[in-house]
């Protein structure tokens, strides 16, 4: 480097933000903001779900309950109660829910590369699918299959 290169170091004053760092600023705490509405709306999911009851807290509870364990570095209070026994069923529609789901049946099982129906091998990534025969997504490895994209559309549409 030559010399000089390196001199405004000294007694270095931030720049004032430009439009677009504060742009920026602003979209990343708006991101934030919808995190944590959307892990609001999946803890009152789970605290129903850990219960077995419809409605145990209102919603000012569960966002005192979560605040509280927040502020002791839980941030997952009643995502840990998820998944007790494995006759629970899975909402529709909640990622983490499928999630852990998948990463259950991948930990037991693996990723088969044949489909259950048509017979065809080698498959691998989006062409193979977990299928659920109960469509109660249980933690009960005989409830799931493993299909080819193309038998799992069959299947899900009989
Ligand atoms: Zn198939």
């Amino acid at each position: 480097m030559p010399r000089g290169v390196y001199q405004h170091k000294k007694g270095y004053k931030r720049l004032p933000f430009t439009e677009e760092h504060k742009r920026k600023i602003k979209l990343a705490r708006a991101k934030q903001v919808f995190t944590e509405e959307t892990r609001l709306k999946m803890s009152q999911n789970n605290a129903n779900f850990w219960l077995g009851k419809k409605h145990p807290h209102s919603k000012e509870t569960i966002e005192k309950i979560v605040k509280a364990n927040k502020k002791n570095g839980v941030l997952d209070y009643f995502k840990k109660h998820k998944f007790i026994g494995e006759n629970h069923g899975l909402w529709k529609g909640n990622k983490v829910g499928y999630d852990a789901l998948h990463s259950w049946l991948y930990r037991e099982m693996g990723q088969p590369d044949t489909c259950e129906f048509c017979g065809k091998t080698g498959l691998k990534g989006k062409s193979i699918h977990w299928a659920n025969k109960s469509r109660k997504y249980k933690r009960n490895l005989n409830d799931w299959l493993r299909l080819c994209a193309k038998c799992h559309y069959t299947y899900d549409r009989k």
